[in-house]
């Protein structure tokens, strides 16, 4: 004690003038001598340490554990050693505690023992290393991997990973510290990442890329690096952290989409999006540009209305609405586009509502349906056609049943006279046996023959039609005698003519030959003079002027008989027509009908004039020249 009284201003002098906090106790672990800085570690002033027991400034759970080993200390002293002292907290005036690291030097004066204890204040280093636990804490929390490069060293060697950064890697600490951080480059040419990474480094800039590298199992994967150069004070760079994520979800996702995109950018189908509000264009795809004319630019400036050829953008924007309320999930109709070369062209139109940002817009599937229609056309014209064809034959058909039909009726009625009057004149010329009789015989016999000429021309008559009607009607022209016809024609005639009824032969026919169907020009002949002996009364005269030219042949068929009403002469040449003034004479209505068909088709021409009571004329022109009806 004394000694530290007598020494107090060299000790006082000594441990004010250093900085860390002293303290001396003797062997009863009393403090005999503290300085300034020690004793406000620990929130006192120096004379209130004074002579007070060290366990003052010790914290009560560890009072006991070191007096027995400051003790210990005492008893086994060796000059020149130094203990560190097990106990790491101080306890403050206050009774708080704080670090700090007490170092014991033990020595003798005047045979007394003592020990100087150093006191550093540990408060701030735990505080830093706390700090550093924290951050290395978060850095090994973080899912990035992270790396710290040394930037002073060849190389670069790393110097620090995290956790996240051995996850992501697949190599434990120990394979990775001291190399070079690109270990994990396979391709260290064609890696457009990793050459800009490089490039950063060498010019000490932060860059971020996405590199391809691989894992230690052999798995690619794409990285995306952020390297950050550290500086110290001076501005040297002396550390790179990088930063490391995988990115190969996120890869694989940017190349579907861009596939995907690439699938609706070239494909054929148009399609176009627009501004819902304004209709105006937003985007067109390779197919619409391509099929419209116009280019991506041109249509920005375009309605999608503008394409349409009857515009109708009201009726559109009443349709959208449908699909923007989502009362309608999609829209589809048809209409015709314009294209910027002015044709045109059908679509069908699918609309459907999709949202960018805040904006709502509409995608347009376009479909070209030009073929789609032309072959609905071409389809429904040849169903027309096709109708067309199956009505004429059912009505072809139905007119041939009914000529059946007609052909019967007309064989029970038309054949009944004919066949009653064969049979009732056959009946008498067996009765008229006497030779005198002769006149009467030949009488009935005259009627036979007018009976059966009359049902052999109704016969032809329906032979006629159904050999025009199923086109079997062949022509056979040949030169022949025009008298030789005219007077067959003219005989048969005969028979049928009523009393006093007198037909007044053609003149200048008897050289006349003429190249034509000799069977044809008789039927036609015939039927005009039938018609005009029967349409004719008693005691009247019925012409026949022929008149012959280079290449035609005019015959004209003059009656004073019934005539034909005005309002039927429209209708004299349809098959079965009978005007009113005759229906109580026998007549099918075949005969000027068969003679208008074979007129026809053999080139020629019929006419009448007729006045009802007064007469009718009949001209019928014919070819006779070879040259003039060679294509028949
Ligand atoms: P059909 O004499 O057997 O009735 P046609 O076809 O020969 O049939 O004649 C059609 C119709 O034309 C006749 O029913 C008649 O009304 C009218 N017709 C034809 N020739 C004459 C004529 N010379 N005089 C008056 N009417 C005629």
């Amino acid at each position: 004690m004394h000694v530290f009284e007598k020494n107090t201003n060299i000790f006082h002098l000594l441990s004010e003038a250093v900085t860390e906090g002293i303290l001396v106790v003797d062997e009863q672990q009393r403090i005999v001598s503290i300085n300034g800085k020690a004793a406000a570690l620990f929130g006192y002033i120096k004379k209130e340490l004074m002579q007070k027991s060290l366990s003052l400034l010790i914290p009560d759970h560890f009072t006991e554990a070191h007096k027995s080993h400051v003790k210990h200390f005492l008893c086994n002293k060796r000059e020149d050693g130094e203990l560190k002292a097990n106990c790491t907290l101080g306890k403050r005036k206050a009774g708080d505690t704080f670090p700090l690291e007490l170092t014991f030097h033990p020595f003798q004066v005047y045979g007394k023992n003592y020990v100087l204890a150093l006191i550093q204040d540990k408060s701030e280093t735990e505080e830093i290393i706390q700090n550093l636990h924290l951050k290395e804490d978060a850095l090994d929390a973080t899912l990035n991997g992270i790396t710290i490069t040394d930037a002073s060293k060849k190389g670069h060697p790393i110097v620090y990973v995290n956790k996240a950064f051995i996850n992501l890697t697949g190599y434990n600490e120990s394979e990775i510290l001291d190399r070079n951080c690109t270990f994990l480059q396979k391709n260290k040419t064609h890696d457009k990442g990793f050459r800009v990474m490089l490039k950063a480094m060498a010019l000490g800039k932060k860059c971020r890329v996405q590199v391809k590298n691989v894992k230690k199992d052999g798995t690619a994967f794409w990285n995306e690096v952020s390297i950050n150069p550290i500086k110290n004070k001076k501005g040297e760079i002396t550390h790179y952290v990088g930063v490391h994520n995988d990115i190969s979800h996120k890869k694989k996702a940017e190349e579907e989409i861009r596939h995907f995109l690439k699938i609706f950018e070239d494909s054929l189908n148009e399609i176009f999006v627009f501004d819902a509000n304004s209709l105006c264009f937003t985007h067109a795809n390779y197919g619409a540009i391509k099929n419209t004319g116009y280019s991506l630019k041109m249509l920005k400036k375009l309605k999608i209305t503008d394409l349409f050829v009857n515009g109708f953008e009201k009726q559109l924007r009443d349709k959208l609405d449908l699909i923007l309320d989502s009362s309608q999930r999609k829209l589809v109709f048809e209409t015709r586009i314009q294209r910027k070369n002015g044709s045109i062209y059908p679509v069908e139109v699918h609309l459907q509502t999709s949202s960018l940002h805040s904006t709502k817009v509409v995608v347009a599937m376009v479909l070209d349906i030009s073929e789609r229609k032309n072959y609905t056309e071409e389809l429904e014209r040849k169903v027309k056609d096709r109708t067309k064809e199956l009505k004429s034959s059912l009505e072809k058909e139905k007119e041939l049943s009914e000529l059946k039909t007609k052909f019967l009726s007309m064989v029970s009625h038309e054949f009944k006279t004919p066949l009653s009057t064969i049979l009732t004149s056959a009946t008498l010329v067996s009765k008229y046996t006497e030779k005198e009789q002769q006149e009467k015989r030949e009488k009935h016999l005259k009627t036979i023959s007018a009976g059966v000429q009359r049902l052999t021309d109704i016969l032809n008559d329906f032979l006629s039609i159904e050999r025009i009607e199923k086109g079997k009607q062949f022509y056979n022209c040949t030169r022949f005698s025009l008298s030789k016809v005219v007077n067959e024609v003219l005989y048969n005639a005969n028979m049928f003519l009523k009393t006093g009824q007198n037909i007044k032969y053609p003149m200048h026919i008897e050289d006349v030959s003429i190249y034509q169907d000799e069977r044809i020009v008789s039927l036609i002949l015939t039927n005009l003079i039938h018609n005009a002996i029967k349409y004719s009364p008693e005691n009247t005269n019925i012409i026949l002027k022929i008149t012959i030219q280079e290449k035609t042949m005019q015959m004209r068929v003059i009656d004073s008989g019934l005539g034909i009403p005005e309002k039927d002469q429209k209708h004299i040449f349809d098959r079965y027509f009978r005007a009113d003034n005759v229906l109580l004479t026998q007549g099918t209505g075949i005969g000027l009908n068969i003679v208008h068909s074979h007129v026809t088709k053999l080139g020629g021409n019929i006419s009448f004039k007729s006045v009802e009571n007064k007469g009718t004329e009949f001209t019928v022109e014919l070819p006779i020249s070879q040259r003039e009806i060679v294509s028949v």
